[in-house]
């Protein structure tokens, strides 16, 4: 029979083998896998360790019967595979329970290795390599060590990094009332995101007691008596701990992949064609050890995610099952979309996500606003305002200047975040514009929604933005304005709106003054105007211009300020 070999037996390696044992009884598929468990779900970790997820089994999604009985595939766990001759096409392993050494044949190859949490050895230099309580979270196995400190009664523990994981982790270890700090190198947690967006996620850590601690980086570890740690920042503060996880980034596990030979870019990501198949075209590689496309500008990116991993091994296994002749799909047709970073995390009441591009990663690339890209920030209800429960939510696209074309979105709130970002990251993937936004018919009943969408909202702003019938400013470009003093600032609220807190130089004219007083407003300069959210500031804003003022308006008003603050 024909063939098939897959190192790696979770995300990718398990959808990979289970598509081509759907479309080929016929073919050997054997998977091996180093770790002790096939098929889990790593993303469910955290929620094991925090105890939401109550019953360990539920992690194993598909269990021996399903992938031996059901899939008829040959499982070995506990097994390493070593090294790949791809002269004679074969896998050389290492069976971990016994010590015993063998070849496996293939005529293809998938690799699915996935991706290592990183540990600088430079932060672990007083400490020992595996010191019991410095960790990681990546196998069952972690979340059973970790689990099982934290059922142990330990009463404190840093989290360093605050990525999706670190967050996750943080959010769980404070529902077990471990006193909790989290350290972030950069401004804001979630990195990839914009700033102003992950404020909400900084106001929910502080309000449910996690110690956040932001601008500054792990210096090193340094083990204390009972196996604690003293953690010594690199400003000098230390802080002594019984729990130290290491969530700062993960790395392509690609060094088998590397010592074959096989192309790998600059990161140690392998290098894969459209249907995810290395420099050898008889190895595929998909999921957490690859290089991928991202579709918005067709930039190459790692973007280490499950929905790609799983995606990538469904479509290689269609590639191959296409090349061998098993289906008569044409295999040059079979083709990876790409991958967007369409991402969304928890943390106790805020949810917060991001697909595409945020606006930090289009200034990285050298985009301008304004003149390559436009961004629209609107804060509208999660359902009708009416309707008990609706919640305020923020919500943030970007947009080319040219045509609308929709780059990135970003949102932040507690309902309906994910099924906002859902529908922009198709629009995306289509290759959908701001207009499509405005014209897009989602679900209503005042329960889920608003006649005029959340999105509807966005894509009206953005429409009106680019067919001149209004201009605007963002948060962070208003500060800018505001240090070089070539803004007049008014603020169109009611006064009692303005006496509760403003934005520190502006100027208070409530709308319904305008009309009257508009002569009160020096125009020496250009006018932005504001309010609570931004629709108060678009009617000054359209109003003042009609009477000769170079105006614009502050994107998601006053709330976008204190957000981006
Ligand atoms: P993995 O699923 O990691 O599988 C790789 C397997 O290969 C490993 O089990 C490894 O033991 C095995 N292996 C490696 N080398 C060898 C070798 N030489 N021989 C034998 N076996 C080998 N993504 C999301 O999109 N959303 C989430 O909410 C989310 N949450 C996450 C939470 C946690 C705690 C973690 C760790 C990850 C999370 N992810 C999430 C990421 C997601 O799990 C990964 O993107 C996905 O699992 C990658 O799939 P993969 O097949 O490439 O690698």
């Amino acid at each position: 029979p024909h063939r098939i070999v897959i190192v790696g037996a979770v995300a990718g390696g398990a959808s990979a083998a289970a598509r081509l044992r759907r479309l080929g009884e016929h073919s050997s598929i054997v998977v091996f896998e180093r770790g002790e468990h096939a098929s889990f779900a790593n993303c469910g970790l955290p929620y094991y360790l925090g105890g939401e997820i109550v019953k360990r089994d539920k992690l194993l999604v598909a269990g021996k019967t399903q992938l031996e009985g059901w899939l008829n595939l040959e499982i070995r766990t506990r097994t390493d595979v070593l090294s790949i001759d791809r002269e004679r096409k074969l896998v050389h392993v290492r069976d971990l329970a016994t010590g015993d050494e063998y070849d496996q044949p293939y005529d293809q190859l998938i690799l699915s290795p996935g991706a290592s949490p990183i540990r600088p050895a430079a932060l672990l230099e007083k400490v020992r390599p595996h010191h019991p309580r410095v960790k990681s979270l990546r196998s069952l196995g972690d979340a059973d060590r970790l689990k099982e400190l934290v059922d142990s009664g330990i009463s404190s523990a840093v989290i360093v990094g605050g990525g999706f994981i670190g967050l996750e982790v943080a959010e769980q270890l404070g529902q077990r009332k471990v006193t909790t700090s989290l350290i972030e190198a950069t401004d804001h947690v979630m990195p990839a995101l914009d700033k102003e967006i992950t404020a909400p996620i900084h106001e929910t850590l502080t309000r449910h007691g996690v110690r956040l601690h932001l601008n500054v980086a792990v210096a090193d570890l340094e083990p204390l008596e009972g196996d604690r740690i003293r953690v010594r920042l690199d400003d000098d503060r230390t802080i002594e701990t019984d729990l130290v996880v290491l969530a700062i980034g993960v790395r392509p596990e690609s060094l088998l992949a590397k010592n074959a030979g096989l192309e790998l870019n600059d990161r140690g990501a392998i290098r894969v064609d459209a249907h995810q198949r290395t420099s050898d075209p008889s190895i595929y590689a998909v999921g957490d050890a690859v290089e991928v496309t991202e579709p918005v500008f067709g930039n190459k990116a790692y973007i280490p995610l499950g929905g790609p991993a799983n995606r990538q091994g469904r479509l290689a296994a269609d590639h191959i099952a296409a090349t061998v002749g098993v289906t008569d799909l044409e295999p040059e047709e079979l083709t990876y979309r790409g991958s967007q970073g369409t991402s969304i995390v928890r943390v106790f009441d805020v949810a917060a996500g991001l697909t595409g591009q945020s606006e930090i990663s289009l200034q990285r690339q050298g985009k301008r606003l304004h003149e390559d890209y436009e961004t629209v920030t609107v804060h509208p209800m999660s359902h009708a305002s009416y309707y008990p429960g609706a919640q305020r939510m923020t919500l943030k696209i970007m947009f080319s200047k040219k045509e609308g074309r929709l780059l990135g979105a970003e949102a932040v709130g507690r309902h309906g975040i994910d099924k906002r970002l859902d529908v922009l990251a198709m629009a995306i993937q289509l290759g959908g514009t701001v207009f499509d936004l405005e014209q897009a018919e989602l679900c209503y009943a005042p329960p889920f929604g608003s006649a005029k969408d959340p999105i509807n909202m966005a894509g009206f702003q953005a429409a009106n933005l680019l067919l001149g019938q209004t201009r605007n400013v963002n948060a962070k470009e208003l500060e800018e304005l505001i240090k070089d003093n070539a803004v007049t600032l008014l603020d169109v609220r009611t006064e009692p709106e303005y006496q509760t807190d403003s934005i520190e130089i502006a100027v208070n004219i409530p709308l319904d003054q305008l009309r009257e007083r508009r002569d009160e407003i020096p125009r020496d300069r250009p006018v932005v105007t504001y309010c609570q959210v931004g629709q108060r500031g678009y009617l000054a804003e359209t109003m003042l211009r009609q009477h000769g003022v170079d105006v614009r308006n502050l994107s998601g008003g006053f709330t976008s300020w204190r957000l981006w603050q």
